[in-house]
């Protein structure tokens, strides 16, 4: 939270150097994050958590007189999102330009975690020969048996976009149409939702992030484990464009009062150290492809090519795929 500390006008903190951070993403390994960063730079972090689009209206309400410096938030389409409207300051790096792939990054902001979309199947009810790929979700033989979260949420916009951006509008829309006539019941609930409907035999088939099949495989809940014991997890388009991946990540802000501790901030999360923080307190990859987690529920999804699409792409698509979505009646 932020702190009334600077306008009660301590003299002593007067020179205390601080950093502004207005975050949608709030887990367990934050402190040791955020302390971290205090410990090595001597810069004090006043937090702002928030849900996403709640954060990015209030820096445009707040203005020239935001206070934050920092925005950090899931998803690619939302970083774009905040950085249309002029929220994002441009960042020259040559440490995070090595660091972070030229796929996940785009001149305003910085992914620093990813997260794979894949495909869930119900073992008795779908064989794995019948889904190895986005495209078998519109396919005649899983008539009645796909689920789905809804088509305007950011996670299936950005698989839309990633879609189009590989053959398409034409082709994407096709595809739309053909998962809508698949489906076992009309569009509702989360991914988590998506995945005990398939333990239960309700639909054969989904999609799902990987971190929510993480969080049920390393689930506490006896019952969790045992729903996984009935599905099976497909990495999507392994021979043609890869599965797709989204991301976590932010950008330094144009209004932003501290840009020195900024920079410093958007740096340390590319460190090995931030890197395994950031990725383990919601069960991602690093964005630096030499860091490695130890993530016994990641580990034991396997390997997989992840699509090198740049996710800056993701959200130039992103009105476009709404608007197949509503023609294909995906709601
Ligand atoms: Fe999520």
């Amino acid at each position: 939270m932020l702190t009334l500390a600077a306008i009660q006008g301590f003299p002593a903190t007067a020179q205390e150097k601080v950093l502004n951070l207005y975050s949608a993403r709030h887990y367990q390994t934050d402190e040791a994050l955020y302390a971290n960063f205090t410990r090595q730079t001597g810069i004090k972090i006043n937090r702002i958590e928030a849900k996403e689009d709640e954060l990015i209206e209030r820096i445009r309400n707040e203005g020239a007189k935001s206070p934050a410096d920092i925005f950090i938030t899931v998803d690619a389409a939302r970083l774009a999102k905040a950085d249309e409207m002029g929220l994002f300051a441009p960042v020259k790096s040559k440490l995070l330009e090595e660091r972070i792939p030229a796929h996940l990054r785009s001149p305003d902001w910085f992914a620093f975690s990813t997260r794979a979309r894949v495909i869930v199947t119900n073992r008795d009810l779908v064989k794995a020969e019948d889904i190895q790929n986005y495209e078998d979700l519109a396919g005649p033989k899983l008539k009645g048996k796909v689920c789905s979260r809804s088509g305007s949420h950011p996670y299936n916009l950005s698989l839309m976009s990633a879609l189009i951006a590989h053959q398409g509008e034409a082709r994407a829309e096709e595809w739309a149409r053909g998962v809508v006539a698949n489906f076992a019941r009309a569009p509702k609930g989360g991914d988590t939702d998506q995945i005990k409907s398939v333990a239960a035999g309700e639909c054969g088939v989904a999609v799902s992030n990987t971190y929510y099949l993480a969080r049920m495989l390393r689930s506490e809940k006896p019952d969790d484990r045992k729903l996984m014991d009935r599905i099976s997890i497909v990495w999507p388009n392994q021979k043609s464009f890869g599965t797709h991946i989204n991301i976590s990540g932010g950008g330094m802000l144009k209004s932003a009062p501290n840009k020195d501790s900024a920079l410093r901030f958007l740096e340390y999360l590319a460190s090995d150290e931030a890197q395994r923080y950031f990725a383990d307190g919601n069960n991602e990859w690093p964005s630096v492809p030499t860091v490695s987690v130890r993530n016994s529920a990641l580990d034991a999804m396997g390997k997989f090519r992840a699509d090198t699409l740049p996710v800056a792409t993701l959200a130039k698509n992103a009105a476009a795929a709404q608007r197949i979505y509503d023609r294909a009646g995906w709601k």
